[in-house]
């Protein structure tokens, strides 16, 4: 059921595109998540010749599904703070949007060639940066945090040049929405406000608002998404890595995972994108970066609502991403109940991490297993990675056993629900770099591993490979 949403809105907005044609190699992978958002089932299209032959068509532009009209969106952008107009889908094409029962899901071809707006760029996706938006998507997915979800992972026989000569790859993928910033950014510098109204009212399904939403509702969804977004990233160390304006969606779901990381050192400044020398979109600098992507929408949308009802909206933003913040790190340090010293027991455990130079996810793990024995401190400091002659977290345990002392729960109701939080798998590096290096001999079972760990990752996996 493909049906042509994007092609009612006005066409600044859009170009009509075919993909190009570029012969797979393989299909690398199909992902049972994604699938189920389509109500299909993994096994039955897997073991299918005809749905497999129509995957590998689609993603070597051979073949469209009826219904399917693809075209690349325009938009624009602030790049590290610098307005640019020239931007839009460079490199990714809408085929069409899946309607289901929930509602649009747009499915979208990265890597499928050039567009109008490709300016310099080939229009192709190196194998690397399909991989790491692909288990990525993944990883965010099993942490329930929203993102756009890809379907399928195929490389091509053409190379592409990145950083070296890399096969090309291409991904299909879901979102319910790839509206950015960017898009208003694109109609407010066009002064086309009959535009602006018209996307702010293709918008409303997404928020069940029917009649269409008006601008002043459609921006407190969006300041509440964007606050919850952002906080769900800080609270299980994402780092996404280019934060424009062009990338921030305005439903709140993460998008465009090319420079992200998740932390591994528990480490606030880094910032993963090559280009990012300044630190602009740093680990703590991401509410900031988000903060800024906001305050460039109310001032597209003051055309249609007055600035400061926008502006007020905007002002709680701040301590509404620290509240979600302070709930996300109160639940996995196992803490059901709230306290005012929660808080500074929060920012005493990051500074721990930080000094000891401790990795993110797996101390919540230790903590878990560790936490309430005082006589095991000693193997609770190595158990964290910390330095031999580092000296024992002692203070800090004195006042978390305080605060579980507490909480009405059992050691064991605290430990199911810290199992239930603090993820056992997140994508690391070394484990992207495992992929890549398999995926380039042709040898996908790395990633369905990795795929499978990761969308699934409060449960360890003893089989699995990726378990150091
Ligand atoms: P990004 O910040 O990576 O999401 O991309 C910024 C802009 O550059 C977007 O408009 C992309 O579509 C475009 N872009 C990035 N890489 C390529 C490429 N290889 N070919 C064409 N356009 C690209
Ligand atoms: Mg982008
Ligand atoms: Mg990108």
């Amino acid at each position: 059921p493909l049906v042509q949403g994007w092609q009612q809105l006005p066409p600044t907005l859009w170009s009509a595109q075919a993909p190009q044609l570029s012969p797979v190699r393989h299909l690398g992978d199909v992902s049972p998540a994604a699938l189920r958002l389509l109500q299909l089932d993994a096994r039955q299209v897997r073991t299918d010749a005809a749905s497999v032959e129509t995957l590998r068509a689609l993603h070597s532009g051979e073949r469209l599904l009826p219904g399917m009209a693809p075209l690349a969106q325009k938009y624009a952008g602030h790049q590290h703070g610098i307005f640019n107009p020239m931007l839009g889908d460079g490199r990714a094409l809408l085929l069409g949007e899946v309607a289901m029962p929930l509602g649009r899901l747009d499915l979208y071809l990265k890597g499928g060639g050039r567009t109008p707006f490709s300016r310099n760029g080939d229009g192709r996706l190196g194998l690397r940066a399909a991989l790491r938006e692909y288990l990525a998507s993944h990883a965010l997915y099993g942490l329930g945090i929203a993102t756009s979800l890809p379907l399928s992972l195929c490389v091509h026989q053409a190379r592409v040049l990145r950083t070296r000569l890399e096969p090309a790859a291409t991904l299909l993928r879901l979102a319910p929405s790839h509206v950015r910033i960017g898009h208003f950014e694109w109609l407010h510098y066009r002064r086309d406000p009959q535009a602006l109204s018209a996307l702010v009212a293709s918008l409303g399904h997404c928020y069940g608002e029917t009649p269409a939403a008006d601008a002043e509702t459609f921006f407190r969804h969006t300041v509440l998404r964007c606050a919850q977004l952002v906080a769900a990233w800080q609270v299980w160390g994402f780092v996404h890595g280019t934060l424009n304006t062009d990338n921030l969606s305005v439903l709140g779901i993460t998008l465009d995972h090319g420079t992200c990381a998740f932390m591994e050192q528990y480490q606030p400044s880094l910032a993963p994108a090559h280009d990012d020398t300044g630190g602009r979109y740093a680990f703590a600098a991401q509410p900031q970066a988000v903060a800024f992507g906001l305050r460039v929408l109310a001032q597209c949308l003051a055309p249609l609502v007055p600035l400061p009802r926008l502006q007020a909206l905007l002002d709680g933003f701040d301590s509404q991403v620290e509240n979600v913040i302070l709930c996300g790190m109160r639940s996995r340090l196992g803490l059901m109940m709230s306290r005012p010293e929660d808080a500074s027991l929060v920012a005493g455990w990051l500074v721990l991490l930080h000094r000891h130079g401790a990795d993110y996810t797996r101390a919540f793990r230790v903590l878990m297993s560790w936490g309430d024995n005082p006589a095991a401190d000693a193997a609770f400091a190595r158990a964290l990675g910390f330095a031999p002659e580092a000296i024992l977290p002692a203070q800090w345990l004195a006042s978390y056993r305080q605060r579980l002392q507490q909480e009405s729960s059992t050691e064991r109701e605290r430990q199911r629900f810290m199992a239930g939080v603090n993820p056992v798998y997140v994508l690391r590096e070394q484990y992207l770099q495992r992929v890549v290096d398999a995926a380039e001999e042709g040898d996908f079972q790395p990633l369905a591993s990795l795929r499978r760990c990761l969308t699934q990752p409060f449960q360890k996996i003893d089989a699995c490979e990726f378990n150091d």
